[in-house]
């Protein structure tokens, strides 16, 4: 076994069968993907819409993809062809556009908001004030091409467990009060770094990746 199929497959023996991991395959190559892909993984996530339609056109059509990072509204049709989830939508004009290129392919995307949690100002993300406004936005019931599935957060980067337990059972409690009223079924959260106090907090998807793929190198 390689060094990827052996993490992967010990860190998926790990799993709650109810998280589903989302193998973040961000600036690797295909090669690797493929490993991770022999395992039986079959969603990866990406943060430029470039790469992953590269990646997209080089692999397997089974793979489930991810758009994890933050999304320019003006990029999204290269994407809208075959994205299964958009984790980090934070706008209506966002899902507005995306409701629309979703429709050129007579699809539905799935997408989840992204709400800020985390301290740090360099992460996006919304107010929980403003996604409930955005939810309960009278437009939403005609984006007919877009599915809201959830919420999506990203935790300080800290090794602080009293602080990363706040902020995502924060956002656990969120989405809590609100998943029946909104159909909400996925929670996205946990990285590397923090997944196991994120799946702690009741996390339903944890997006991970040098912890299956090794450090980056940008
Ligand atoms: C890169 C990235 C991850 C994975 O980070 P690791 O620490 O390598 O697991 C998760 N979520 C988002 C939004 C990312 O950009």
């Amino acid at each position: 076994m390689t060094k990827i199929s052996e993490n992967i497959t010990t860190f998926k023996k790990a799993l709650p069968e109810d998280v589903k991991l989302v193998a973040v395959s961000k600036t690797k190559p295909i090669s690797a993907i493929m490993e991770a892909y022999k395992t039986g993984q079959r969603v990866f996530g990406e943060n430029k819409i470039q790469e992953m339609v590269e990646k997209w056109e080089q692999l397997p059509k089974d793979i489930e993809w991810h758009m994890i990072g933050h999304v320019q509204s003006n990029k999204v049709k290269y994407m809208a062809e075959f994205v299964s989830l958009i984790h980090a939508v934070d706008k209506l004009k966002l899902l507005k556009e995306i409701n629309k290129q979703a429709q050129k392919h007579q699809r539905v995307i799935s997408c989840l908001l992204q709400i800020k949690i985390a301290e740090e100002d360099s992460k996006f993300g919304m107010s929980k004030t403003d996604a409930l406004a955005l939810l309960n936005h009278p437009i939403i019931s005609e984006l007919k091409y877009v599915k809201i599935e959830g919420l999506m957060g990203m935790a300080t980067f800290t090794d602080d467990e009293a602080q990363l337990n706040a902020e995502f059972s924060g956002l656990k409690h969120f989405f809590d009060t609100h998943k029946t009223t909104y159909g909400f079924t996925t929670l996205s959260m946990g990285m590397s770094g923090d997944y196991q106090l994120a799946i702690d907090n009741g996390s339903t998807m944890i997006r991970v990746g040098s912890s299956i793929f090794g450090a980056r190198n940008y």
